[in-house]
């Protein structure tokens, strides 16, 4: 059995058993006595900022009351019904950063009403039932083509087929869930969450999954227009930055999404193989989640190195903390030059950066560090724009999803706008379905 000091890229650095409690709940669920006491601590109020704060105004106070109340079954209703994919949003909304940073209970007394974990509590009640909670409406006889089956993809396609449209979901991939399955940390949805809540969405019935399908080749937009009566793409930013510097080609050296979506597929963490020494380039959740999960397996030293200084991370103060306390070294103010090694990798090469204004300059300085694995976590790129106008790097699309084709919607990571999070992604797919329902409805 190797140990984390095994020299090189090595599985098995730690026994079944820790790696299972490694990889174990980030945050375990209420017991329902611990529900109502975190639940009292809410003040209902009026005008809730809390509400404001979520990207899919979810009613807050009513649903935390619910469960006040004894019925975590209604709480669940009224989460769903902004939001379908409630359930993982529990587990990765950074909550820290959006409904309980403004929480009143946050703001006077440093401590918010737990709203993340209340709304796991009463989604996690609903979702054990057998019977999906939603009814489709009557058919209304029009097909609507959604591509990418991502949570901006599945929020579309749901809504679209609780409205009455028979839609066909098509993803490139062998399954649906996007990032929720291939991305998310590991211990933030356990127990194959991500593929249980994809089966009960589908209990809508109405939405037919092709998997294996990609847009750019075997779809085309100006295709599906003609097939379908509408068209949404949500297709994600499947590609990754690459560092640009010597050595960006050595064995060893990945983009940190690819080792994720490979440890998320992973039916036995103990074959997976990680280095002794990793080092993550970037500073956002994929930097974070790789750095930890790194660790986590097993790596003996995991060093997350960022260019800018510690409050221009993308990742929130609470990953950060996050990643110290799992043993992750953050170092700021440094940027790759060179990775070193014949064939493999062996050593970083990092130089001291220093801010010109809003500009970013190398000092010269530099230091190296060992690293058998680099991984780049440097920010995602769109890889299929489908011939859709673009704004910036991105499908440019106006508030309601619409792009520049007439019956052409986009949302998700892929448009302009937003903030690559989960449950910005549910509303943008959303609020582009209830538009096409306008849209094909008009007139009848
Ligand atoms: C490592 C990582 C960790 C993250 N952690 C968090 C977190 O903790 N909390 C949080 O809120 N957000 C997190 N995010 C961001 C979040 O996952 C995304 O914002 C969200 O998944 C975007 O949803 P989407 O549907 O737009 O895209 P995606 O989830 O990327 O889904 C896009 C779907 O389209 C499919 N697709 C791609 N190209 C094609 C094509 N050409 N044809 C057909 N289908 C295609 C893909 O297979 C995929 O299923 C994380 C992201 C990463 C990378
Ligand atoms: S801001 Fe906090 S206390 Fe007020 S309704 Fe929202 S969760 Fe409750």
């Amino acid at each position: 059995m190797s140990s984390p000091a095994t020299p090189g890229i090595t599985a098995g650095r730690l026994p079944a058993g820790e790696l299972a409690q490694n990889f174990d709940d980030l945050h375990a669920p209420y017991a329902p006595h611990e529900a109502a006491v975190a639940a009292d601590r809410c003040y209902f109020c009026y005008d809730a900022p809390c509400v404001t704060a979520c990207p899919t105004s979810i009613d807050i106070p009513l649903f935390i009351r619910q469960i006040s109340t004894g019925t975590p079954e209604a709480a669940a209703m009224t989460i769903f019904d902004q939001n379908i994919l409630g359930g993982m949003c529990a587990r990765v909304c950074p909550t820290e950063e959006l409904c309980e940073e403004v929480c009143v209970r946050e703001v006077a007394e440093g401590k918010p009403v737990e709203i993340g974990r209340l709304q796991r509590h009463a989604t996690d009640i609903l979702m054990t039932r057998d019977a999906h909670p939603f009814t489709r409406a009557a058919d209304t006889g029009k097909t609507v083509a959604v591509v990418g089956a991502g949570p901006a993809g599945l929020a579309c396609a749901h809504r679209l087929a609780m409205l009455g449209h028979t839609v066909t979901l098509f993803d490139a991939k062998p399954k649906a869930g996007g990032l929720n399955e291939f991305g998310i940390a590991a211990y933030k949805a356990t127990d194959d969450f991500a593929a249980r809540e994809v089966n009960w969405l589908m209990g809508i019935g109405g939405i037919t999954l092709k998997t294996g399908q990609a847009l750019g080749t075997d779809l085309q937009i100006d295709k599906l227009s003609t097939e379908y009566n509408a068209v949404f793409i949500g297709v994600g930013l499947g590609g990754v930055n690459a560092l640009g510097i010597d050595g960006d080609d050595r064995d060893g050296v990945r983009d940190a999404v690819a080792f994720i979506a490979d440890l998320r597929q992973s039916g036995d963490l103990s074959v997976l193989p990680v280095g002794r020494n990793v080092v993550v380039i970037g500073g956002g959740k994929t930097a974070v989640d790789a750095a930890v999960q790194s660790k986590l397996l097993g790596a003996q030293n995991v060093t997350i190195a960022y260019r800018r200084s510690r409050d221009r991370m993308g990742a929130s103060r609470y990953e950060q903390d996050l990643a110290a306390s799992k043993g992750v070294q953050l170092l700021f103010n440094v940027q790759p030059v060179a990775i070193h090694g014949n064939g493999a990798a062996v050593e970083i090469e990092l130089e001291y950066t220093a801010a010109e204004g809003t500009a970013l300059k190398g000092t010269g300085e530099t230091f190296r560090l060992a690293a058998d694995q680099v991984y780049r976590a440097i920010g995602q790129t769109l890889t299929t724009d489908g011939g859709l106008a673009l704004d910036g790097r991105k499908i440019a699309v106006t508030d309601t999803g619409r792009t520049n084709v007439d019956g052409v919607w986009a949302g998700g990571d892929c448009a302009s706008g937003g903030n690559d999070l989960t449950v910005t992604a549910v509303a943008e797919g959303r609020d582009a379905a209830i538009d096409i329902h306008a849209s094909l409805m008009e007139g009848k």
